[in-house]
């Protein structure tokens, strides 16, 4: 059997599929005993309806990689954070034109813009392609861009 971190490596986020839900840092623990596994996750937006998708997911590729029985778990608490995002996937999130949240703790909040790296940029809209974004715009190249908001 292939083990189980690699396989939900593989399982791309719902919303955003260039990077997977263990880098999104939503898979917190993972127990095997023989052929039956226990996935721990703990769910980003309170809400999100990309859970129960990830959901089926977990369970689907690791039946088809020969676990018997497979569990998924909620853990609410601690609460996910942005912070726990690979830092390899917020480089990815860049390139893919989606400025990565930035750490909670840092101030003042500018979001440069991932195409051009510029710092002079503004909040369109609270919400982007989905709730987890927030929409902006560039004011040097004037491209419009998602901002994944820090939590
Ligand atoms: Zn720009």
């Amino acid at each position: 059997v292939v083990e189980p971190w690699s396989i939900l490596g593989g399982i791309p986020d719902p919303e955003i599929t260039s990077v997977s839900i263990v880098e999104l840092g939503i898979v917190r623990e993972v127990a095997v005993s023989g052929d039956e596994v226990e996935v721990a996750i703990t769910p980003t937006y309170s809400g999100c309806p990309a859970m129960d998708a990830i959901e089926e997911d977990i369970v689907a590729r690791l039946k088809d990689s020969g676990y018997r029985e497979v569990k998924v778990k909620r853990v609410l608490a601690p609460a996910w954070t942005t912070d726990w995002i690979a830092e390899e996937a917020c480089e990815r999130l860049r390139a893919s034109g989606i400025a990565p949240p930035q750490r909670v703790n840092v101030f003042p909040r500018r979001v440069p813009c991932p195409q051009c790296g510029a710092s002079r940029t503004e909040r369109l809209s609270e919400f982007g392609s989905t709730a987890c974004k927030a929409q902006y715009r560039c004011l040097e190249c004037l491209e419009p861009f998602d901002y994944f908001k820090p939590l």
